[in-house]
């Protein structure tokens, strides 16, 4: 792009809301040699086609497959951007319900955060571009990621690129842009293995537990798939803090709901560690 000809045909591209982080500018001019999609082209500006949900050229509606040839104007939209038309047919099918993910391997902190408020992630220390796009796209999850190359992969559909270098930022982008505040159940999934917790009597559990924490708590959950127990940790005010913030807080655990445990915080190994 840098040894184009300055007399090339322009593409102007106003970027809305958040998708200005991703393109460093609210408007950019694009030169095009030869008919070009507009995936090609909000993409060569650094905006992966997973983070659009409308594109108009001329303030006509289009798809990601649309050819521009220069001389248009190019409005590009996130979701949830009041400009948006909501008329204007979608470009990709809606995120899955309920919302599952797949992160990549340097989002292992942002991975517990949304564990902790009861989202299905998937995440492997080992896995490679490819295996998280495959996985995005086998089991319907949304990607997440801050390459922007692995989403710009044609497979993607669903992905978002977090902008913030704090997982505790990271989790509220993520929150507000798939709408997860009111879908969140805190503290019902594992954040070691993402198995679901289930509520356990003491009694069960007791060996796993320290003395002084089986006098202090009545509430112990273990997970179906690693068997790690959980109970009311020291850490609940930041944990509250999070929550509250995040995650709609869970009903307390009544008598009798077995699979409804109450705020139950990891320990030994803690899940919400201070850093
Ligand atoms: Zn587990």
């Amino acid at each position: 792009m840098t040894d184009t000809p300055d007399d090339l045909p322009r593409v102007t591209v106003r970027c809305y809301a958040e998708l200005v982080d991703l393109a460093g500018a609210t408007e950019v001019e694009v030169p095009v040699g030869a008919p070009r999609s507009v995936k090609d082209l909000v993409e060569s500006i650094g905006i992966p086609h997973p983070e659009v949900a409308q594109l108009r050229v001329d303030g006509v509606a289009v798809d990601l497959g649309h050819r521009v040839v220069g001389g248009e104007r190019l409005a590009v939209y996130p979701p949830f951007h009041a400009l948006a038309d909501p008329e204007a047919p979608a470009l990709a099918p809606p995120w899955p319900d309920p919302r599952r993910f797949v992160l990549d391997v340097h989002l292992g902190t942002l991975t517990r955060r949304l564990r902790l408020l009861g989202f299905d992630c998937w995440y492997r220390t080992h896995a490679d571009d490819r295996d998280l796009a495959l996985v995005a796209v086998t089991e319907d999850r949304i990607l997440l990621t801050r390459d922007r190359r692995l989403l710009m992969r044609r497979e993607v559909v669903h992905g978002y690129c977090p902008r913030s270098d704090d997982p505790d930022l990271q989790a509220g982008e993520v929150v507000d842009r798939f709408g997860l505040r009111s879908r969140a159940a805190p503290l019902t999934r594992c954040v070691r293995c993402n198995g679901r917790l289930r509520s356990v009597p003491l009694a069960e559990v007791a060996a796993q537990v320290p003395p002084r924490s089986r006098a202090a708590f009545d509430r112990f959950a273990r997970c179906d798939d690693c068997r790690q127990v959980f109970w009311p940790g020291s850490h609940v005010d930041g944990l509250a803090g999070f929550l509250d913030r995040n995650g709609t807080p869970a009903p307390p655990a009544g008598p009798g709901r077995a699979d409804s445990p109450s705020r139950p915080h990891a320990s030994p190994e803690d899940p919400w560690p201070r850093s």
